[in-house]
């Protein structure tokens, strides 16, 4: 069964959610959720967002996006974000009474190495049926493995910084925590260069030959910067048709406005240029995407592009003559 990851930002729009300690608990789980999908994204692992946007959500419609997202047959995790307030310290995480307590064990194991306080897993059962769960969000997604995870009190001092500070790692800790319940062994494509690295070392390392890395990197000649990063596996990526579009970073340019000027979005571009920061430095040159062709990647769906893109379904199909809803990975379609 193919394992999909539904991530669900609690709260939005109207609702706030609890706030204190400069904190709003919607805007803070939609912080933690873009960072989570953004690292399934990068595994490969198909991934959704209910909300990626201040948007209000009624419970049905949380679950219903959640149902949309999937097709029979597949091993559905949900992970519903969300902040605590009342007073505690550290994180929890309610599991539904219809699954066991593993995955919530191993998420409070990786926050817990991550620095994070851990209090309990636990399940919460319903005050008129205690046969069912009390968080709609574990009773109404049935029969998937969904999970809530509080990631600290925002009205504690010491959660409160931590979170600011470590969100995206406990983003990370979450999907670790998926890939070790799922005993899912990432493939390791990247290496970041460190000091005493040679393209021979590297290229051991990682049972190539020294061409080979070349050739994967596009590399002319055999001078390494610390910091960068190189491809170790899988195929050469295509830029023959990327390689016209080389943008330089002007004085005042930011990756927010160069997405922009290119119709992408700062994490593509963070992607296609192996970016870790959003730090710009004048004259450094960047691949922007070919303007309005977006290329399907798996998990990819018409609704979540037509999303990343302020466009509609229908729109998307129009534009690309499409008759129906399926893509094809590495499929181009014209986008507004
Ligand atoms: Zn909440």
């Amino acid at each position: 069964m193919a394992l999909k990851v539904i991530i669900d930002s609690g709260h939005g729009g109207s609702d706030p959610g609890a706030s204190g300690n400069n904190i709003i608990e919607k805007s803070m789980t939609l912080d933690i959720s873009k960072a989570m999908y953004d690292e399934f994204k990068k595994l490969g692992i198909p991934v959704y967002m209910t909300r990626d946007s201040d948007e209000t959500l009624s419970p049905k419609e949380r679950v219903d996006r959640v149902k949309k997202f999937v097709s029979s047959g597949d091993d559905v995790i949900v992970i519903s974000n969300h902040i605590n307030a009342g007073g505690g310290e550290g994180a929890e995480v309610i599991y539904a009474l219809r699954n066991n307590e593993k995955l919530s064990q191993d998420i409070l194991n990786e926050l817990a190495g991550s620095g994070q306080k851990i209090r309990k897993y636990y399940q919460k059962r319903g005050t008129a049926n205690p046969n069912l769960d009390y968080y709609y969000m574990l009773r109404d997604t049935t029969p998937y493995e969904s999970v809530i995870v509080e990631y600290g009190f925002l009205d504690n001092t010491n959660d409160a910084n931590k979170l600011k500070n470590n969100y995206k790692t406990y983003a990370k800790d979450v999907v670790d925590a998926v890939l070790k319940y799922k005993n899912i062994v990432p493939k390791e494509e990247y290496y970041t260069v460190k000091s005493g690295d040679t393209l021979y070392s590297i290229a051991k390392k990682f049972n190539l030959t020294v061409d080979k890395l070349k050739d994967l990197n596009n590399l002319s000649n055999s001078f390494l910067q610390v910091g960068k990063k190189l491809k170790v596996s899988g195929e050469k990526e295509d830029i023959s048709e990327s390689i016209s579009n080389i943008y330089v970073v002007e004085p005042g340019d930011t990756l927010y406005g160069i997405a922009k000027k290119h119709s992408t979005t700062v994490d593509n571009l963070k992607a296609l240029n192996n970016l870790d920061s959003n730090i710009l430095t004048i004259g450094q040159k960047l691949v922007v995407p070919s303007k309005n062709v977006y290329v399907v990647k798996p998990g990819d769906t018409l609704y979540g592009i037509a999303r990343m893109f302020n466009t509609t379904v229908n729109e998307l199909m129009k534009l690309n003559n499409l008759t129906t809803n399926m893509l094809a990975v590495n499929q181009e379609l014209l986008v507004p």
